[in-house]
């Protein structure tokens, strides 16, 4: 039997590795050696040109800012390397390297040490696996170069959080409400309690409630990317959609980058557990799926440029360009837009007050907790709706499901329905409509109306969940391309004789497969009209658009 001790050994050796002789030689062909001094620093923590080291005789050491405290992360000795994920991405890195003796060490730039990683299988997987093994370290054991002070009654607290967690960014969380010495930190950055969130970046910049782009600018997620040449695809959304074409784009050899308005996940990012996806008898939460996604792209060489939605599409002109929200423009040869959809809100005059704050379009496990041993409101009659009642029915005392037809048969699967009508936890209210939402700094009561019956009845609950129905994220591409009536982008046979002769179709084929009415222009997933609206379907397309996409550069 194996014990839980020699589960962690286990888990420890793949997470430092020592590398055999023969390995080690070949690392050593894509290096250089050096020499270094007992006290000299490798790498400073923040580091941007990624590079790796590893130790053939003498000792180095990591450290990493926890909250305000620098703390050893790992001992290096003869036949280990140092480095994470940053060496994938570019990233700056979190930590510092320093030689605590004279010490051998052969040195990797990143660039070096993304091709072996992919051209060398056992040594890829190696450190691919120590990678991702020590970043989900620094985030479980809060090292990092971020300190998020905030609180848990705090619609910005949440999004920032779910910011970091979803870019698998490590950070030290500090509750005002919860944790001691809160004020002598808040006197030192010269801040205060009304400031929340706050971010402290790199223990110098201090940003007050910062957008998604200023955290992405401070911790320097995309100052690696270069925006100006031309690419071979450029990918607009990196939800599942997105994350698979760039997985299939980079794995054959395209020179691909990816640019995402918030951050990897898409929907996806916001479920809790996934079970109908291949592969995961078990379920996967959207979060891992989607953080196994990106760092098999960045593996592949794909560049992910974190909170820059494109804003628009100039399509007159090849290469066509997409300006992005800051005002810069990237050219691209060919185009997948997997820019997904997004959730139908309510029409509530005070709906806003709440979002974050008791009101929420995804159930993870991080809404789970703030909601445990309470009466919750799962409102929408889709899958999502159907698994996020499910899963906090978990934890929660009571899920009031709402929904405004006459039942589920119409909208959700049969196994999700059968889960409901069996759980003594839910409690399914059809052909019900919220009226009104009421609370001061958080939800505190909600009312609801049966449309049948005209019956009123108000609650004392603290959680509403909003799942009901998507909108395409379409807006941006201004009469461009086809849409069909509802915003989702028409392609392929989908495409009428009239939709082509609107668009001025200019070549003598037919659009291919998932191609738009601009030729070279592809749309996948949820964006695309007629599409599943699942994950499968969302992977699916991606990878199948990359096909085509060689078509259009060979033409
Ligand atoms: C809570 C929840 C649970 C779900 N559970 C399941 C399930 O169990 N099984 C299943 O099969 N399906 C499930 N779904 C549906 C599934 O998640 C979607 O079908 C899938 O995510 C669609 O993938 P996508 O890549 O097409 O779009 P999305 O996931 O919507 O991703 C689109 C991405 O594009 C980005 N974006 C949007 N506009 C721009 C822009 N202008 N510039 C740059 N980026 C932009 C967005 O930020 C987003 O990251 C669930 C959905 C939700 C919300």
């Amino acid at each position: 039997m194996t014990d839980k001790t020699s589960i962690e050994t286990s888990r420890d050796q793949e997470m430092f590795p020592t590398l055999t002789a023969a390995q080690i030689s070949r690392i050593a062909a894509h290096g250089r050696v050096r020499h270094v001094e007992e006290g000299e620093v490798l790498i400073e923590a923040g580091e941007q040109t990624a590079r790796l080291f590893v130790v053939t005789a003498g000792q180095i050491e990591t450290s990493a800012m926890s909250g305000t405290v620098q703390k050893t992360v790992a001992v290096i000795q003869p036949g280990m390397f140092t480095g994470e994920v940053t060496m994938l991405s570019g990233r700056r890195g979190v930590a510092q390297t320093t030689a605590t003796e004279p010490s051998d060490v052969i040195e990797v730039d990143r660039a070096d040490l993304l091709s072996l990683v992919q051209k060398d299988s056992e040594l890829g997987d190696i450190l691919m696996r120590a990678f991702i093994l020590r970043r989900v370290m620094l985030i479980a054991r809060q090292f990092g170069d971020v300190v998020l002070v905030g609180s848990i009654h705090c619609a910005g607290t949440l999004r920032v959080k779910e910011f970091l967690t979803r870019n698998g960014h490590p950070y030290s969380y500090i509750d005002l409400d919860r944790d001691d010495g809160v004020q002598e930190l808040l006197d030192h950055f010269h801040v205060s309690a009304a400031d929340v969130p706050i971010l402290i970046c790199r223990g110098k910049v201090v940003l007050r409630d910062p957008t998604n782009e200023e955290i992405a600018a401070c911790l320097g997620f995309n100052d690696a990317i270069d925006q100006t040449h031309i690419r071979d695809a450029v990918i607009v959304g990196a939800g599942p959609s997105g994350l698979a074409a760039a997985v299939y784009a980079a794995s054959e050899g395209l020179d691909v980058l990816v640019l995402e308005s918030n951050a990897p996940g898409g929907q996806a990012g916001s479920s809790s557990r996934i079970e109908n996806y291949l592969g995961f008898p078990l379920g996967i939460s959207g979060q891992e799926l989607a953080a196994r996604a990106y760092t098999q792209a960045q593996k592949f060489g794909a560049e992910l440029m974190i909170a820059k939605g494109a804003k628009q599409l100039a399509c007159e002109r090849k290469p066509y360009a997409i300006a992005l929200e800051d005002g810069a423009s990237v050219p691209a040869r060919t185009i997948i837009i997997a820019t997904g959809a997004e959730y139908r809100k309510l029409s509530l005059d005070n709906l806003y007050q709440f979002e974050g704050a008791g009101v929420y379009y995804g159930a993870t496990a991080m809404e789970a907790q703030l909601c445990g041993g309470e009466d919750v409101i799962v409102v929408g009659g889709g899958n999502a709706a159907g698994q996020a009642a499910v899963f906090l029915a978990q934890t929660a005392k009571r899920v009031y499901m709402l929904v405004r037809s006459q039942g589920l048969a119409d909208s959700m699967s049969r196994y999700l329905i059968r889960r409901i009508e069996d759980n003594p936890r839910i409690d399914l209210r059809s052909q019900s409509e919220i009226t009104s939402l009421e609370g001061s700094n958080h939800l505190e009561r909600v009312s609801w109306r049966n449309n049948a019956t005209g019956e009123m009845e108000t609650r004392d609950i603290r959680h509403l969940f909003i799942m009901a129905g998507a909108i395409p994220n379409t807006h941006w591409l201004d009469g461009c391309i086809a849409l069909d009536m509802n915003g989702f982008i028409k392609t392929g046979p989908d495409l009428s004789t009239e939709d082509l002769a609107a668009a001025q179709w200019p070549l003598a084929r037919a659009p291919h497969l998932l191609e738009t009415s601009l030729p070279g222009v592809f749309a996948v997933g949820d964006v695309r009209g007629g599409s599943l609206k699942r994950v499968a379907s969302a992977v699916g397309e991606g990878s199948i658009a990359v096909a085509l996409v060689h078509r259009v550069l060979h033409e």
